[in-house]
């Protein structure tokens, strides 16, 4: 018979593994489970990789334009390999790092894959490990579409594409949610012949109606091709013949339409966070159910962030106009091209909006350069209950894109 645990963990990504550091920091013994990589799919296939191999497109393509900077960069070389090893070097790194966090909070990592027996037993292996309680974090994998399964050489999935040897002539991306909006940035950014079919009425299907048309004069502009109201009729010999009729011959497809939960059956008494509870699939939900657990800290479910990265980033929080329709609410549009921050670093494009009741805020939605970090301090003030004229009495640097922030609330 092994030891016997406070917790017993399955799963390493952000759920499974926050959940291990705290509860070990509150002095309870701990023990992971874990069958591929510490740090899953948020580290190792999903929000790191991705980010890391979007600055690189990033970069590349502003070097190829930056000619109006006053630059002029005679041979701009992309080595694709070297795009992936720096990649897999950071990943390497931030695993370790949480890895030694982990040690030193005294966790017990097992590399196994990990059975839960009943609501206090584990088995790895030939062992079956006691805990008083058992929290279950094993995440999600891609999920295929009717009549589309994956055959990870001509119809990819979100972690084969990180496999890629060399980029593609040409992509179709299927669906245009976060992870399929990204992909397309980063494909377009080095040069690739992107296409991006989404069957709902609006690219981006989960934001702002307002956003979801911005990001098409964006995909406009960054020459990606898109569809919507759009599915797939058939799939032959590597031709794509999509339901408007239109024939499409890729080099590879991306189907990026969502993510299924790795649990087949639910324990009772058995706690489920993260991705593998079916609620909302993001790396900070996960956390932040993590820590509610541990730290007994609630949390606002609905206030949380949703960001696309890319240039410029997409960010939202709260309700958005479809959601208030037939309601009475202001809103307040900024344009980030009213802002000098924007054109000291040449990224013009985008807004910023806001919306509230009764000086009550509601929701903001911003296309922006650092949009990520701007719908944080609109996620503070909601949280916190703080009005739009409370709002107007914080100071706002400047020049930055915060100050969208502001001149909107006096437009509220
Ligand atoms: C391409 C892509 C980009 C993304 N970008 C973002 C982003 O920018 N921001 C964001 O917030 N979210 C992003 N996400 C989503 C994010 O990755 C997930 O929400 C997050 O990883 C969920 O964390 P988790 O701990 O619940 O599950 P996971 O990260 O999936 O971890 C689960 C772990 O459990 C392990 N496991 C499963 N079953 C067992 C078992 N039986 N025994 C032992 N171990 C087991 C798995 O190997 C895995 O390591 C992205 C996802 C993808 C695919």
């Amino acid at each position: 018979m092994a030891d016997f645990y406070d917790t017993g963990i399955i799963g390493g990504g952000p759920a499974g593994y926050s959940a291990a550091l705290h509860l070990a920091q509150n002095g309870k013994k701990v023990i992971l489970f874990e069958k591929e990589n510490i740090g899953g799919v948020c580290l190792n296939k999903g929000c790191i990789p991705t980010k890391a191999i979007m600055h690189v497109s990033e970069l590349y393509k502003e070097m190829k334009n930056c000619e109006n900077l006053g630059i002029s960069a005679a041979e701009i070389k992309l080595d694709y390999n070297k795009v992936k090893e720096r990649k897999n070097k950071i990943i390497e790194t931030l695993r370790k790092g949480i890895e030694l966090a982990l040690k030193n909070s005294k966790v017990t990592v097992i590399k196994e894959n990990a059975q839960i027996l009943s609501k206090t037993e584990i088995k790895a292996g030939e062992e079956i490990f006691n805990c008083r309680e058992i929290i279950c974090a094993e995440g999600s994998s891609p999920k295929a579409i009717p009549n589309i399964e994956f055959d990870h050489k001509f119809i990819l999935s979100s972690d084969d594409i990180l496999e890629l040897e060399t980029l593609p002539q040409s992509v179709l991306i299927i669906g245009s949610g976060a992870i399929g909006t990204e992909w397309a940035r980063i494909f377009a950014n080095f040069g690739v012949e992107t296409t991006v079919i989404e069957i709902a009425p609006n690219l981006l299907p989960l934001a702002d109606t307002e956003v979801s048309k911005r990001l098409e004069r964006i995909f406009k502009s960054n020459k990606i091709k898109y569809f919507t109201s759009t599915g797939i009729k058939e799939i032959k010999n590597k031709q794509v013949t999509l339901t408007n009729d239109e024939v499409l011959n890729p080099e590879i497809i991306l189907l990026a339409t969502g993510r299924k939960p790795n649990t087949k059956t639910k324990i009772e008494g058995v706690e489920y966070i993260g991705d593998t509870a079916g609620e909302i699939q993001l790396a900070h939900y996960a956390i932040k159910q993590a820590i509610e657990l541990s730290d007994n800290i609630p949390f606002r479910k609905d206030l949380t962030p949703s960001v696309v990265y890319g240039s410029p980033e997409i960010a939202w929080i709260g309700k958005r106009e479809q959601d208030l329709e037939g309601s009475e609410y202001k809103k307040s549009l900024t344009l980030v091209s009213s802002l000098g921050k924007a054109h000291c670093d040449n990224q013009t494009d985008g807004f910023i909006k806001i919306l509230a009741q009764n000086d009550k805020i509601l929701g903001a939605h911003i296309v922006s350069k650092e949009a990520s970090a701007l719908i944080q301090q609109i996620t503070i003030a909601m949280q916190n209950d703080i009005s739009a004229s409370k709002l107007k009495e914080v100071c706002f640097a400047h020049p930055t894109y915060s100050e969208g922030i502001f001149e909107g609330l006096f437009k509220l």
